[in-house]
């Protein structure tokens, strides 16, 4: 299965989207992990990305898309679960476009949902980088200003799933896997 899984920093996305792989044998592909590594290493793209993510703002669709083509190419058949990606709409076209080209399609988009108050605790208990109060502020609204429209989009596909991203880590796990059986649609 090939998903997309959307909600607000610190609703959760990474986390159910790395139990869902590990369960399943597919490829968990976080693009902030990927740019955060790519700091880390201090490559051409790092070094271009990092005050960027410091500042809680979006790297340009163009690098992104560029990094999502690349990641595909490397991947087989099996299924992945997308997290922070795509996060605009010309990510999301570019994603279609991208994936028509190897003959496929996104099988859903799960949209995980938690109050403001939560999310920003969460973030502030997890001690990243771009993790501070001022940053969280900023990343919550370039999220509602540029990614929540995704939902919409998503929506006129027949796409999207709601999942409540509340409660403990098992719990939304097993919201996830009730709502894909049946084959995510
Ligand atoms: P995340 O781990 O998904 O919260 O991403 C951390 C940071 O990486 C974001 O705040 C952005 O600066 C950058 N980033 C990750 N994914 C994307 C994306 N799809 N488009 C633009 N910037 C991204």
């Amino acid at each position: 299965m090939k998903l997309v899984f959307l909600g607000a920093p610190g609703v959760g996305k990474g986390t159910q989207a790395e139990l869902l792989c590990r369960d399943r044998g597919w490829t968990h592909i976080s693009t902030g992990e990927i740019l955060r590594d790519a700091v880390t290493r201090k490559t051409p793209l790092g070094r271009r990305a990092q005050e960027v993510i410091d500042r809680g703002d979006l790297v340009g669709d163009e690098v992104m898309l560029g990094l999502i083509r690349e990641t595909l190419t490397g991947l087989g058949e099996d299924g992945f679960v997308m997290d922070g990606f795509p996060r605009t709409p010309a990510q999301a076209e570019g994603l279609d476009r991208l994936l028509e080209d190897r003959g496929e399609k996104l099988d859903g988009v799960l949209v995980l949902t938690a109050p403001d108050e939560e999310l920003t605790q969460r973030l502030l208990g997890r001690g990243r980088n771009d993790d501070t109060p001022e940053t969280v502020r900023h990343r919550l609204t370039v999220y509602r200003e540029n990614t929540a429209p995704l939902v919409t989009y998503y929506e006129d596909a027949g796409l999207v799933r709601w999942v409540d991203g509340t409660g403990d880590i098992g719990e939304i796990q097993d919201r996830i896997r009730i709502l894909l059986v049946g084959g995510g649609r």
